[in-house]
């Protein structure tokens, strides 16, 4: 019996006013349909969006230090359901078993930095430039926020934006992508059990056409949350002209780690294995291009090709596996494609480039990890980001040469750097133009607590995690107590001549 899941509006669980569902399926079986979902329209986000307004006007008032209560419980129910939430994910989009507890703990980090911030959530004072009177700038909070999420970290990025926006006094309306709605679903019982009132949180599935863009258009809506692909994002970006409303797009990159001639390189090995087909390449941070310094070229790609030809394809769920499958064959179709295109531009297949077609394998969406070398910065899979298990290796003669080609990119997300140089380290990290860069570690691996996302079109300025997204999910309130008693005038009364 496949098990039927529904919307949650207004604190009560619900079905879809069309009454139809979608399947979800395991990727790395797809004959296992892992239950169905309401395919929800504009209708079903018009009863959530209601539902977030009334309960704005209540969840508003709750004090910030009790908001963070809230989500400390949250983080509780997270660390004691870890294991199951991650068996889902894993099943619902098929990376590895240690990665999807690493997703879930990314929630419980997040979780308890909120709860944190309850009792900080700073404003600010600073002098009048008149006699008795007294200057402050508090935060408050927006409104309705729209939540729009991705499938590739199912679990962590829905509470990147969430808990932020919960511990600010906004209430939520949340779509997540629907290749993992049961991981969505089990985050939102756990905000309902830990204390979220009634409404607070709504949750609408569907697919980004009609809920995706039923939210990210709707008058009602104060602010829009969104990661995804550039794509989508520049049509979000359009859309939000028409409302003004304040949006957040954390979308795609082409992610590059540069590997000097004085780098460590089973340190930098290491690095590139994880960076590049951890997710099975399918991270905004993923490490899609490997910058070699000539001196190490070839004896780094021999380490390389070595180790990617051992790493064991299968169900994330199995022991020993390294890397699951593609999300769906519509990506495995595209990474597919990827590698026609590097073959017919003239680059080198050194490792992988095919679908797996025999035993367990072919009953899901795998690829093979596969490796280009040759590469030249203006093929397209150079440029392009694949969302898949591909790294393009290009080689270059110096740092200069290492950071411009790493630079020419329209995307700006994380890089990294391999070298024992300390001059050559400060060097890059005031050249790589990408909102994030590792030194001596791989392009993946961001911590809860500090500042997330990137420059030029991966996004739009705004910065998830850590302190900065507190930013995103309350206003500024300047406020001004004139306690003179006496009618005063700023820059007027003071200098008078
Ligand atoms: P996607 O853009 O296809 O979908 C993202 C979400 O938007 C889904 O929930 C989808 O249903 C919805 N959507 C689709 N069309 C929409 C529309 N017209 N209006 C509103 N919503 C719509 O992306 P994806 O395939 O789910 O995820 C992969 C992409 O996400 C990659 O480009 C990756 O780089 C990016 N990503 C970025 C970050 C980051 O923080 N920068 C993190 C993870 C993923």
């Amino acid at each position: 019996m496949v098990k039927k899941f529904q919307n949650f509006v207004g604190g009560r669980w619900v079905d879809a006013e069309s009454g139809q569902t979608f399947e979800n399926r395991n990727p790395a079986n797809w004959g296992e349909c892992i239950g169905l979902f309401p395919k929800s329209g504009r209708g079903d986000v018009d009863r959530a969006v209601e539902a977030a307004r009334k309960a704005f006007e209540s969840w508003r008032l709750v004090p910030p230090p009790k908001r963070g209560d809230i989500l400390k419980n949250v983080g509780d129910l997270m660390v004691a359901r870890k294991e199951d939430l991650a068996r889902q994910m894993t099943r619902e989009m098929g990376k590895v078993l240690a990665e999807t507890r690493g997703d879930v703990q990314e929630g419980i980090d997040t979780a308890y930095y909120a709860s944190g911030e309850g009792r900080r959530l700073f404003g600010r004072t600073a002098p009048s430039e008149l006699p008795d009177k007294f200057n402050m700038a508090i935060r408050v909070p927006i409104g309705v926020a729209g939540i729009v999420t991705p499938w590739n970290f199912p679990m962590a990025i829905p509470t990147w934006k969430i808990f932020p926006a919960l511990l600010c006094g906004n209430t939520v309306v949340f779509k997540p992508a629907s290749d993992t709605p049961a991981t969505a679903a089990a985050l939102v019982e756990i905000l309902m059990e830990a204390g979220v009132p009634e409404g607070v949180v709504n949750l609408v599935h569907g697919g980004g056409g009609e809920v995706g863009t039923a939210i990210t258009g709707h008058p009602d809506i104060d602010l829009v949350s969104f990661t995804g692909s550039t794509a989508v994002g520049r049509k979000i970006a359009e859309a939000s002209g028409a409302t003004l409303k304040r949006v957040s797009l954390e979308l795609g990159g082409k992610n590059a780690q540069i590997v000097m001639n004085d780098a460590d390189l089973d340190l930098a090995l290491e690095g590139v294995l994880w960076g590049a087909f951890g997710t099975t390449g399918q991270r905004c941070t993923a490490t899609s291009r490997l910058i070699l310094q000539e001196g190490v070229h070839d004896t780094f790609l021999g380490m390389l090709i070595a180790r990617v030809k051992k790493l064991k394809l299968g169900d994330g769920l199995d022991d020993g596996v390294d890397v699951g499958p593609c999300v769906n064959e519509g990506q495995q179709k595209t990474v597919h494609g990827y590698v026609g295109v590097g073959l017919e531009q003239g680059a080198e297949l050194a490792a992988g480039g095919r679908i797996p077609r025999d035993g367990d394998l072919a009953r899901g969406w795998f690829y093979e990890p596969t490796v280009f070398t040759g590469v030249r910065p203006e093929h397209r899979i150079a440029r392009e980001e694949i969302f898949g298990p591909v790294l393009s290796v290009l080689r270059v003669h110096t740092l200069d040469e290492a950071v411009a080609v790493l630079n020419d990119t329209v995307y700006g997300l994380s890089s990294s750097i391999y070298t024992k140089n300390t001059n050559d380290a400060f060097r890059a990290i005031r050249d790589i133009k990408a909102g994030i860069t590792y030194i001596n570690a791989p392009t993946i691996g961001a911590e809860a607590h500090m500042p997330f996302g990137g420059v030029k079109q991966t996004g739009n300025g705004h910065r998830e995690g850590g302190w900065t997204v507190y930013d995103f999910f309350s206003e500024w309130k300047t406020v001004y107590i004139d306690y003179s008693g006496g009618f005063q005038r700023a820059q007027i009364d003071n200098y008078r001549s």
